[in-house]
């Protein structure tokens, strides 16, 4: 479904990646790791066409998205939740979902507010609060959930667990399974490499904006000396 190869992307003269390569399969749950200042928020920024690469290729549903512009790649159907919470503060949690356009109108079935509900039914419970006396955990959700109203292809979390507590993250992380059971493709940067270990079916490990390792959760499981070396476990 996307497949990423020889990806190289510049900070003005600096340069971040040295033809990263990346892939997810179509209803596949796939990881970045890789410890802090690897390049794996460059990678999706240029997946995205927020930052665009210099060189390599960028391969969606059989399209070439490298160059596109960042509306056009979203409308390609990528929906990324981003660090930190990114909803309307003044906005209810009903609001912010009705407010999300989705970007492909042929998904079937598409992304509705009353779905979003029952993938996260505290949602539901905090309808008409005004988002930002969410909790952290709640605005998470709500992130994802105006992700999916997009009704992407692929979804993509960076760092989306960053700063909540445990409960909250296993919550997220159970919601993330029954949306792969659906057959949602997910591409999932973090750094909590133990819950992901069973949610993932290929991991991609980068340093100084390489991929030093592919492979699956057991062979990565059976390399504790890859763990220790690139990240840090
Ligand atoms: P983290 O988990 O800390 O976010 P990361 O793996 O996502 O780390 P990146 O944010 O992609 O890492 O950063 C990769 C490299 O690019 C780092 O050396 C960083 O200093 C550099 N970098 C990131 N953003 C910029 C920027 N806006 N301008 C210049 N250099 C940047």
């Amino acid at each position: 479904m996307l497949r990423v190869t020889g990806l190289t992307a510049f900070y003005g003269r600096s340069q971040a990646l040295f033809g990263m390569e990346l892939a997810v399969g179509a209803g596949e749950v796939a990881t970045l790791l890789g410890r802090n200042g690897m390049g794996k928020t460059t990678t999706i920024r240029s997946i995205l066409g927020l930052l665009p690469p210099a060189a390599g290729r960028v391969e969606f549903g059989g399209r070439e998205l490298a160059g596109l512009p960042p509306h056009r790649i979203a409308r390609a159907g990528i929906a990324l939740v981003p660090e930190g919470r990114q909803v309307f503060p003044t906005l209810t949690v009903h609001e912010n979902l009705i407010a999300t356009a989705a970007n492909r109108l042929d998904r079937r079935p598409p992304w509705t507010a009353e779905r979003v509900y029952a993938l996260f039914p505290k949602l539901l419970e905090r309808r008409n609060a005004v988002a930002r006396t969410l909790s952290g955990g709640e605005q998470q959700m709500l992130a994802v959930g105006r992700a999916l109203l997009t009704n992407p292809a692929l979804l993509i979390l960076d760092e989306a667990t960053e700063g909540l507590a445990p409960l909250v993250r296993a919550e997220i992380w159970r919601c993330l399974a029954g949306l792969k059971a659906e057959g949602q493709a997910i591409l999932v940067v973090d750094k909590n490499l133990s819950a992901l270990m069973d949610l993932a079916d290929r991991h991609h490990v980068i340093e100084k904006g390489r991929l030093v390792w592919t492979g699956r959760s057991a062979e990565l499981a059976a390399q504790p000396e890859l763990q220790h070396r690139y990240l840090g476990v």
